[in-house]
């Protein structure tokens, strides 16, 4: 029988404690984007929520047959790769959501609070149409400050949130709550 994903993630996920500061036990996903395999089964999962969401299928009805998303939104940076990957294998595009500064033209940009401080997420004005489904993507859903910023974007751009996916949430910290009332679909709750 095929592994269950939750434990294929948590098997090759290595948690690094005290890093990037003290407290924080970081959870390394690195080893589960090297893993051609375990890559090809998280990037299924990611797309496949987009389909059972409540709200995305009341969409994706409406559009027979079609898919439920128009584009994926991955947040900078270890979003960039799995957004990418979806986005392919979907046959759409992808947008980039990135960290102040580094986008060159028309931009919103949406702050939100780190453990010290602020920080600034970033969107191009035309990455996203009013009335497009967006899949937003990123890797681990800590408090879920980052991705609150992420969908504030895409929704002041007019677009719907058809589905969040993430790869690993830690449950402890409540993003799951803080991001309601959008979904959020976990390959691995922990
Ligand atoms: P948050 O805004 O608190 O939900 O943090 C989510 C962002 O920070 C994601 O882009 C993650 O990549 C990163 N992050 C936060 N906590 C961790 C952690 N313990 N391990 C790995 N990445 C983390």
């Amino acid at each position: 029988a095929r592994q269950p994903i939750d434990e294929l993630i948590a098997g090759l996920t290595v948690d690094v404690p005290d890093h990037p500061e003290p407290g924080i036990v970081f959870r390394d996903l690195t080893p589960v984007f090297a893993d051609g395999p375990a890559f090809r089964r998280v990037v299924d999962g990611l797309a496949a929520p987009a389909h059972s969401d409540p709200r995305a299928a009341a969409l994706a009805d409406a559009r027979a047959g079609e898919r439920a998303f128009d584009v994926v939104a991955g947040v900078e940076a270890r979003g960039f790769l799995l957004a990418a990957a979806v986005a392919l294998d979907a046959g759409v595009g992808v947008v980039p959501v990135r960290k102040a500064g580094k986008l060159p033209r028309e931009r919103i940009a949406a702050d939100y609070a780190l453990e010290y401080g602020i920080a600034t997420l970033e969107l191009h004005t035309d990455s996203v149409r009013p009335g497009q489904r967006v899949l937003v993507v990123d890797d681990v859903l800590a408090t879920g400050g980052t991705l609150t910023a992420a969908i504030a974007l895409v929704e002041q751009l007019g677009g719907v949130v058809a589905a969040v996916a993430v790869v690993v949430e830690l449950a402890a910290l409540g993003g799951r709550e803080r991001l309601a009332p959008h979904t959020v679909h976990a390959l691995w709750t922990t």
